[in-house]
């Protein structure tokens, strides 16, 4: 088993390859790399779209106006930050924040993949369509299956939510995040209670 130290080593090593790729298609055009933050040995991990403006600017992720809404909704299950994970699809914000292309995701999701596969979370919580089209194949619909947690082919726990930006401009979508989330620390004992068994 991986040991926190350990964890947090390795994702300070990814982080500086993530910052080195010059190979990535939104590079240039970005400030900096935003490849996440967190406690290395987080059992759940959150990932958003991509990096918007303030977090361009600051190199962390959700820190601006849906940021701010997401550390609410984190604290509003007795969390803090620091306890969970937070990383986006993309590592690099998209020009004027414009939905990400496939070829862009694809360049990527090796990252997110390799983010994973360190932090090892027992349940990945994804915000937004484009995460949730990752974790669990095309074709779903975020309005069906937010709230549901779903065991994908890899074996991952995800819980799929709306983006917290969503929430900015469709305010009917903040009581249902707001529920969605209230059922994180139940769907995480249930987690436990089948490993334990
Ligand atoms: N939206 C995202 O998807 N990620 C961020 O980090 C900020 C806004």
């Amino acid at each position: 088993m991986t040991s926190p130290s350990s964890k947090s080593t390795a994702l300070d090593k990814l982080n500086s390859e993530i910052a080195a790729d010059e190979s990535l298609p939104l590079k240039a055009a970005a400030t900096q790399a935003v490849p996440g933050e967190g406690n290395p040995d987080a059992e759940i991990l959150f990932v958003g779209e991509a990096p918007g403006k303030d977090e361009d600017l600051q190199g962390r992720p959700f820190v601006g106006a849906a940021g701010k809404f997401l550390t609410e909704l984190i604290e509003s299950i007795g969390l803090k930050r620091e306890d969970v994970y937070i990383a986006n699809l993309l590592k690099h914000r998209p020009p004027g924040n414009r939905d990400p292309l496939p070829v862009e995701i694809a360049a990527y999701v090796p990252y997110l993949d390799q983010q994973v596969e360190i932090i090892k979370p027992k349940l990945i919580v994804t915000l937004g369509r484009y995460s949730m089209a990752h974790f669990l194949g095309e074709g779903l619909s975020i309005t069906k299956i937010h709230g549901q947690p779903k065991r994908n082919q890899k074996g991952q726990i995800i819980l799929p939510m709306y983006h917290p930006a969503a929430a900015l401009y469709r305010g009917d979508l903040r009581p249902v995040l707001k529920s969605d989330f209230a059922k994180i620390p139940q769907v995480l004992k249930l987690i436990e209670e089948r490993v334990a068994s």
